[in-house]
């Protein structure tokens, strides 16, 4: 079974005011999940809308992350309340959660990205984290949301950093889906691939415009915004699992094990896996194009003030064993790294990442 996308989407300005009807056909009790407090606005106009359409509307806040201490609290409090759906608005991590305890109580779930920093409004996919935020698994789910709204004016208002996040992100889908999967003889799964490289050369022409360009009127921001957002997500609905992630996000996934101060987004660290990855298929795979792939990759990043190093994340690799602790989880025996076409141990990943982190290897 496999669910390509969810069943309704909205999408463009105002596409939140658009979906009520269709959301108050399928709830009468939901709850609102959300997280930081930069959103609370949004989220405030989602409650009020909702009650004034004469909904039961209840809320709850995540306190961490997409962990389970959070996910069970959120679970209590929905049975007890009797909600009949989860609105999950905000990032990520609120997305994952929200499809995540929906999906587990046997509920629906309505999606309502408040960034572009992620495709998770659109997959049928949940990232669990610990409350520290380092990655325990990726969980896959029976379907995609019931509803997704992708209002535009609503992602206008977040912060410049997740559209460079999203876009770091949505450009991995490429370079992890060609390497893992263009041997796999299934049309939908090479349909997914090519779609990831036509993300890829739209992220290139106009993720930079988006970055700087103002929202209104600017078709470049639109067509960012809804790359990083749905055509991402549509690439792993189609693609399925065999479309698989690798290294980059091996390697994101390593990183989150170290606990920083400063909390950096799901994306920055992929970007930065991105470079990684590239850099191990030409030590690994003779790969001549992925220094050209890095050049090309670095121009756009920086343009994004995106890091583009694991120092540039607050972590020394080369303190407290943390090289150490990377090259490890990376190499761990479920790890996406394994999807590789070429055998990778922990002494490979070791001498990338000290290479790169020295700057041996100019970047
Ligand atoms: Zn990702």
């Amino acid at each position: 079974m496999q669910s390509i996308s969810p069943e309704t989407i909205f999408r463009g300005n105002h596409a939140w005011q658009k979906s009520l009807p269709h959301i108050t056909k399928i709830t009468k009790s939901p709850l609102i999940l959300g997280r930081g407090i930069h959103t609370n606005n949004l989220r405030n106009k989602i409650f009020n809308d909702l009650k004034s359409q004469n909904l039961k509307v209840y809320s709850a806040n995540l306190q961490f992350d997409c962990c389970y201490e959070d996910i069970s609290r959120i679970k209590s409090s929905i049975l007890k309340n009797n909600n009949d759906c989860v609105i999950a608005a905000g990032g990520g991590k609120v997305l994952d959660s929200g499809k995540y305890i929906a999906e587990s109580l046997n509920i629906h779930c309505i999606t309502v990205p408040l960034s572009a920093s992620t495709c998770a409004g659109w997959t049928a996919l949940s990232n669990i984290y610990t409350k520290d935020g380092q990655f325990i698994k990726d969980v896959a789910l029976r379907s995609c949301p019931k509803i997704l709204v992708y209002d535009h004016k609503f992602i206008q208002t977040a912060p410049s950093r997740t559209l460079a996040s999203g876009i770091a992100d949505a450009l991995a889908k490429w370079y992890e889906s060609s390497i893992t999967s263009s041997t796999i003889n299934d049309g939908l799964v090479q349909q997914a691939i090519q779609i990831s490289r036509v993300l890829r050369d739209q992220l290139l022409i106009d993720g930079g415009k988006a970055f700087k360009g103002h929202f209104e009127n600017n078709p470049s921001w639109r067509n960012t915004v809804e790359a990083c957002g749905l055509t991402a997500g549509l690439v792993g609905g189609i693609g399925g699992e065999k479309c698989r992630t690798a290294a980059a996000h091996a390697i994101h996934n390593a990183i989150t094990q170290i606990i920083t101060p400063n909390k950096f987004l799901h994306g920055e660290l992929v970007g930065v896996g991105l470079l990684l990855q590239l850099r191990l298929e030409e030590m690994k795979n003779n790969n001549k194009l992925a220094d050209q792939s890095i050049k090309q990759l670095l121009v756009l990043m920086k343009e994004l003030n995106l890091p583009t190093t694991i120092a540039q994340l607050g972590i020394n690799v080369f303190e407290n064993n943390n090289l150490e602790k990377i090259a490890e989880f990376t190499c761990r025996d479920n790890s996406e790294i394994h999807f590789l076409p070429f055998e990778i141990d922990k002494r490979d990943i070791v001498e990338l990442i000290s290479n790169f982190e020295k700057q041996k290897i100019k970047i």
